[in-house]
């Protein structure tokens, strides 16, 4: 909102109240105010460096890095809210994020949707969803080291535009790429750690964001044992977000 929009509905706040009191007007100071800052979308959107989620999407699309970009069919660059409370980061897409172009649409997709519902979370309101590597490695491998290194600027770029509240990361290779470690997922989960973003681009300093890791959704479909714990580390995140 403008400060001169600001100025005009004060006005006629004051002007309602003063008549609803005892209909008389009374003459007042107008208050100062300034213009908001920028359209809250945009400013999300574009980051301090002219970067912004279409034009890394878009460099994605583009991307030969790697040699991932000869076998995918789509490059999924992510998708979800442009000021998530929480992003999601997966490993890579799979066969059906490949073709479509988006993460997490699959099976393990589609539990993945339930499990954030379950601690009110959303794609479509409050989470952004991204993988460490935005092709698909061939017959569901991990990502190597190499493909996460050559893919990690781009997610840089999403985190520094995005600035979430929280990041949530999907099984061991998004945890152990982002926390930068060889620890086992069955380590790593239900913990919060700080993750303090890499700026490439401006040197810019961001406050350390709260990580927290979990099972795939993959590895539940695979093991209903490992229900119960993710489900404990969801909470221990809801708790965090609605204290
Ligand atoms: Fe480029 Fe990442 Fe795709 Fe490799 S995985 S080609 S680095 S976008």
């Amino acid at each position: 909102m403008t400060a001169e929009d600001k100025t005009r509905l004060a006005a006629l706040l004051d002007t309602s109240g003063d008549f609803l009191r005892d209909e008389h007007w009374r003459e007042r100071e107008a208050p100062l105010f300034e213009d908001d800052a920028a359209d809250s979308v945009a400013q999300t959107a574009m980051g301090a460096g002219g970067d912004s989620l279409e034009t890394i999407a878009a460099d994605v699309r583009e991307c030969r890095v790697c040699g991932l970009c000869g076998l995918r069919i789509l490059p999924v660059p992510g998708e979800g809210v442009r000021q998530p409370l929480v992003l999601v980061i997966g490993e890579a897409p799979g066969s059906e994020e490949d073709e479509r172009g988006k993460p997490f649409v699959g099976a393990a997709g589609r539990l993945l949707d339930r499990m954030l519902a379950s601690i009110n979370l959303s794609r479509t309101t409050n989470c952004f969803i991204t993988n460490t590597v935005k092709c698909r490695p061939p017959g569901n491998r991990d990502p190597s080291p190499q493909e996460t290194a050559a893919c990690a600027p781009f997610l840089a770029r999403q985190i520094r535009i995005l600035r979430p509240a929280y990041i949530l990361c999907m099984g061991r290779i998004a945890a152990q790429t982002m926390l930068r470690t060889s620890e086992g997922i069955g380590r790593l989960r239900g913990k919060f750690f700080d993750y303090t973003p890499d700026c490439p681009l401006d040197n810019a300093v961001i406050a350390p964001i709260p990580l927290i890791a979990t099972y795939h959704p993959s590895a539940l479909l695979r093991d209903a044992n490992l229900k119960r714990p993710a489900w404990e580390d969801l909470k221990t995140l809801l708790a965090h977000i609605q204290p």
